[in-house]
């Protein structure tokens, strides 16, 4: 235990959140493996952070995990891309050019969305109020060539699949 958690005793099994070093592209795949062991849908997951962070790269990762096998292209120009695959629909958005957040109607995602999908989403901030509540939420920082993954569990689903996770390590 590291000295801010000493007289927290039961913080390591509840915690709501905890970052992990990602120093390459094999490390984001192992961290994408462990997420999808836990994966309870439906689940949304809103993937922060700048651009060339590492969102698409998780994305694809955790598609690959997934077992699917075909190309996964960043949606900053479509806006949203859907895969099935692992027994799940997954739809991966990316909200990064859309001008206004009313954009996201025509999409129609509550239609596309059910109890089997994942919603993967980049610059969740620009679709406030028309995106259902994060059960995770993924901040991607690179600092000095070093790359993090820092997790937030904003849901009891979230929490769950968070600590699950935590435990894989
Ligand atoms: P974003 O979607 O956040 O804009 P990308 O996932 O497209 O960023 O990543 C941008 C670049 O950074 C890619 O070339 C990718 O290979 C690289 N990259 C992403 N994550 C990592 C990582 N954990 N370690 C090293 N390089 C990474
Ligand atoms: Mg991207």
């Amino acid at each position: 235990m590291n000295a801010a958690g000493a007289g927290a005793g039961s913080e390591t099994s509840t915690r709501a959140s905890w970052v992990r070093a990602v120093p390459d592209e094999a490390a984001v795949a192992a961290l994408a493996a462990i997420f999808v062991q836990h994966v309870q849908t439906p689940l949304v997951i809103f993937l922060n952070g700048d651009l060339g962070a590492g969102k698409t790269t998780f994305a694809r990762a955790f598609l690959r995990a997934l077992g699917y096998r075909g190309y996964v292209k960043s949606p900053s120009y479509g806006l949203l891309e859907s895969y099935r695959a692992g027994g799940l629909a997954i739809l991966h958005l990316d909200l990064y050019r859309i001008e206004d957040p009313e954009e996201l109607e025509y999409l129609a995602i509550r239609d596309l969305y059910d109890a089997e999908t994942v919603l993967l989403v980049e610059w969740p901030e620009k679709g406030l109020h028309h995106l259902p509540r994060p059960d995770l939420e993924l901040r991607f920082d690179e600092v000095n060539e070093a790359h993090t993954i820092t997790c937030f569990a904003k849901s009891t689903t979230g929490i769950a699949a968070s600590n699950k996770i935590l435990r894989d390590f």
